[in-house]
């Protein structure tokens, strides 16, 4: 377990948790470093043990697209936040273990009260969803009185039981227009997908929270200028997180770029986009984990990331050993209590019923 000092430690059993531990050869090599858990290979072995202690959980096995390609790999489905969540809920097993960050295991706790939603790293946090706790939304929500709450689906479960409606990427700019021009929105909490809602539906009474990802915000303008200048001809893939999108918008008004080579998208439109392209490269400017499903979509096309060393700390926290502890010790197990959980449905409902949700990060 996490150790103060950092020094590795095998990682003690949980007897007596609420749905029990199995066994396997595999679990005494389980470390944890003071930061992550590790000392257990994504192999062969480590697959089939995997696999095995899946079935014998009744376990379907979610991976988000940030992850690494062998929790990709190993996952029974891959994708974005918002899609996950549905499969959750449609799954038959009784356990969902979702390797991705911790509101995205609330967002399927909540669409899937009945079922124990396993997370192999409850620490694996996210900064964007940390910007704003419920506490600063109550406040916000109180200095304007007739607003209207709009959270994209990167929040806790006690954020979005003080929303309105959530949106993902692909539909907050339907969500948005789809509310009474004349009350004004509170948009929380990323400010870049603020701003591109803003600049779609040509509103100014959109008052967008300050908050951003570390990682979405460390790809800059500069950088995408300098990739695009030295890749001419290839498209450009823009998360609206990005710091970016807003230079890769201007970079097309300028001509820089032909506005028809821009898309920005949500993780789950770039797949798509991906098997729809002709292009020969594609720049990619969200988290690297995005390429190895970029590539296993489109194998012919060369995607390059904007930014290489963008890389998400939380998602990288969902090792080959967490996804193994998970399995064997029946956690870390995601709670939320029934009258958030209730509240916070509405508001994510809300969000499928308007436009194309597609998908969110
Ligand atoms: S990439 Fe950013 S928004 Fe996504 S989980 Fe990591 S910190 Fe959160």
């Amino acid at each position: 377990m996490s150790t103060a000092t950092g020094h590795s430690t095998t990682v003690a059993p949980r007897p007596g948790t609420a749905i029990g531990r199995l066994d396997s050869p595999l679990a005494e090599k389980i470390r944890h470093d003071g930061a992550v858990y590790t000392g257990v290979e994504p192999d062969a072995e480590w697959a089939a043990e995997i696999r095995r202690l899946a079935a014998e959980r009744d376990a379907v096995i979610l991976a988000h697209n940030y992850e690494i390609p062998a929790i990709q790999d190993i996952a029974h489905h891959v994708g974005d936040s918002l899609a996950l969540s549905r499969v959750a809920a449609a799954a038959e097993q009784s356990t969902i273990v979702f390797c991705g960050v911790h509101f995205m295991a609330e967002t399927a706790k909540i669409l899937s009260p009945d079922k124990t939603v396993l997370i192999p790293d409850e620490a694996a946090g996210c900064s964007l969803a940390d910007s704003i706790t419920a506490e600063q939304l109550a406040e916000w929500k109180s200095e304007h009185p007739d607003s209207v709450v709009v959270s994209y689906v990167n929040t806790t479960a006690a954020v979005k039981a003080l929303t309105d409606i959530c949106c993902t990427s692909s539909n907050a700019v339907d969500v948005v227009a789809s509310i009474d021009p004349d009350r004004e929105v509170l948009f929380l909490p990323d400010q870049f997908l603020g701003a591109h809602v803003r600049r779609k539906t040509g509103r100014d009474n959109v008052l967008v929270w300050a908050g951003e990802c570390h990682v979405h915000a460390a790809i800059n303008g500069d950088q995408l200028t300098a990739k695009a200048g030295a890749h001419p001809g290839a498209e450009l893939f823009v998360h609206p997180e990005c710091g970016c999108a807003t230079s890769a918008l201007h970079l097309a008004t300028e001509g820089a770029v032909p506005a028809d080579q821009v898309k920005i998208l949500s993780t789950g439109g770039m797949v798509d986009a991906a098997r729809a392209s002709g292009a020969r490269e594609v720049l990619v400017a969200t988290e690297v984990g995005m390429i190895h499903q970029l590539r296993k979509a489109a194998p012919e096309i060369d995607f390059l990331p904007v930014n290489d060393q963008a890389s998400c700390p939380y998602m990288k926290m969902i090792t080959p050993a967490a996804l193994l502890r998970a399995l064997v010790e029946g956690a870390d197990e995601v709670h939320v209590d029934p009258v958030t959980a209730e509240a916070a449905r509405g508001s994510v409902e809300r969000m499928i019923a308007i436009g194309n949700p597609g998908s969110g990060e």
